[in-house]
């Protein structure tokens, strides 16, 4: 076979070398394959890896409308080619708040493939790793007595609190980790950052990747972790390769804006909670997501579809006065429809195109049935975190979505009284993309022999934590075969 020869600087001593060929290939610099790399090189450092990220290196990962180091969230997004906030060494995370969950219940489905005690072990094997690059020993948990007294308050009010301990990175320190696993990675295996894999194309038992700038390389082992940014792309490669799909649900709300004292007396103690609740009117469960105390509201930008999502940092006088989370409604499709990614992304479109971006709605208005236009916004008590275009959520989400939003301010108004205030700010479209997930063993093995699928892009998890665990799982399963 031939193949177009990529001239890579390789570190032996000060040979310099020119290769086409490595034992194993790993798609995507996301946590999933960032520990994927870290434990196949810790066990063993003679592997000869190649690591292929579609963003860029940890210290060009700048988002122009974040700043991240002041609180300057005044610019809209610029529409970058490759958004930095989802793309790039440390993938979908390294902005993030760093919210490590330790726990099964949620965070993705990778119980269903190993058991619940080799997850929780993953989990803390990474934050151990995680604690020598610099990560916090200070944990949340919903198991003392103050977390009971709000898990029955929410209880007695049909809101159901999901256990877990937390930690909390914070969006800075999140970041100053990646920097650390970036050089400790870059000085083991070759990364090769701003460089998008096009095709995967099986050859003799091996594996041929196709790259965007017209350069091939060939693997033993393939590893795809290309998160939920290369979700799409990847869905595309396995019907190609005639890897089946499962259908996957989409998570589809808003991001919700108060004031932080409004939750204070929960998030002082568990700092982020997950809240399931069912609706009376449907029957849908509506739930809390990705808690921020103090935090900020960003924009991110999914396949050129503006959603929004929020974090905050660890450091007091980066905080602002504000907390927000995400209330999201799951939607499962049954036969015929199969493209639930795809109804995710016409929703959030809806958005951008009424607002260029993303829209933000004082709840009174929605209730009432009145646009939010730039008067009554600088009118609200809540001042936005982020420049979002006010306008009417009403004309983007489906009823069905609007009434679940809508009944579930109401019920966590009874357990943190003020959520239903008529400043409360909804941002939309928040829109979590879950890629189709695959057929998968429990060794996360694709039906083609030594490819195996890991992440948030393999549609197993949705989270840092599981995300990780994925990575190192494969790791081993590919040390054992080795
Ligand atoms: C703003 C934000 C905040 C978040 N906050 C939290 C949090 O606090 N706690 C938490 O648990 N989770 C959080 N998440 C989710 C978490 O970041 C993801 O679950 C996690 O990053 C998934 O890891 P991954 O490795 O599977 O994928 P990703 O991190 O998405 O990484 C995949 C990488 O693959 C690359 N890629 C894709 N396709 C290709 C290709 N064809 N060629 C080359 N490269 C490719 C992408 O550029 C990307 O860098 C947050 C996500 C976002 C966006």
């Amino acid at each position: 076979m031939l193949f177009n020869k990529i001239c890579i600087k390789i570190r032996l001593g000060s040979v310099v070398m020119s290769r086409n060929k490595w034992d194993i290939a790993i798609i995507g610099a996301g946590t999933s394959g960032i520990f994927a790399a870290y434990e196949l090189t810790d066990k063993n450092p003679s592997l000869k890896i190649i690591m292929l990220e579609q963003g860029n290196d940890i210290y060009n990962r700048i988002c122009p409308s974040v700043n991240r180091r002041s609180t300057d969230y005044s610019k809209d997004c610029m529409n970058c080619k490759t958004c930095s906030i989802m793309r790039g060494f440390g993938g979908a995370g390294a902005f993030s708040d760093g919210k490590y969950n330790f726990t099964t219940e949620f965070g993705g489905w990778l119980n269903e493939y190993i058991s619940d005690d080799e997850v929780m072990n993953l989990i803390n094997y990474v934050d151990s790793i995680n604690v020598k690059f610099g990560a916090t020993l200070e944990r949340h948990s919903t198991y003392t007595d103050e977390a009971r007294f709000i898990e029955k308050k929410a209880l007695e009010n049909d809101l159901h609190l999901l256990k877990a301990y937390v930690k909390h990175l914070g969006t800075e320190n999140n970041y100053n980790i990646l920097k650390k696993l970036y050089e400790h990675l870059s000085a083991k295996i070759d990364i090769f950052c701003n460089t998008a894999v096009k095709n995967i194309l099986p050859s003799d038992g091996k594996y041929e990747l196709e790259l965007e700038n017209g350069n091939k390389v060939e693997c033993t082992y393939l590893v795809v972790a290309p998160g939920r940014s290369g979700a799409e792309w990847f869905s595309n490669q396995c019907r190609k390769l005639g890897l089946n799909l499962i259908n996957n649900q989409v998570d589809i709300g808003v991001r919700i804006e108060l004031p932080a004292q409004i939750f204070e007396h929960i998030t002082d103690v568990v700092y982020e909670a997950k809240l399931l609740y069912r609706t009376k009117q449907y029957g849908d469960i509506v739930r809390t997501f990705c808690m921020n105390p103090y935090g900020y509201v960003v924009s991110e930008n999914v396949d050129g579809i503006i959603t929004v999502n929020g974090h905050s940092y660890t450091d007091p006088a980066l905080r602002s006065e504000n907390t927000n989370f995400a209330l999201l409604v799951s939607n499962k499709f049954t036969k015929p429809f199969n493209e639930p990614y795809l109804y995710g992304k016409r929703i959030a479109s809806l958005s951008n195109m009424l607002g260029g971006g993303v829209l933000v709605q004082r709840f009174g208005d929605l209730v009432k049935g009145v646009r939010t236009n730039e008067h009554r916004l600088s009118q609200s008590f809540t001042k936005p975190t982020l420049n979002a275009t006010p306008g009417d959520l009403s004309l983007v989400l489906t009823k069905r979505h609007l009434d679940n939003i809508i009944e579930m301010i109401y019920a966590l108004d009874k357990i943190a009284p003020g959520t239903a205030n008529y400043d409360t700010l909804l941002y939309g479209v928040e829109v979590k993309f879950y890629s189709a997930r695959l057929e998968l063993t429990s060794e996360l093995e694709t039906k083609l022999p030594n490819m195996f699928a890991i992440g948030d892009g393999a549609g197993i998890t949705r989270g840092l934590s599981q995300a990780s665990a994925s990575g190192v799982h494969v790791a081993r399963k590919i040390l054992e075969r080795i």
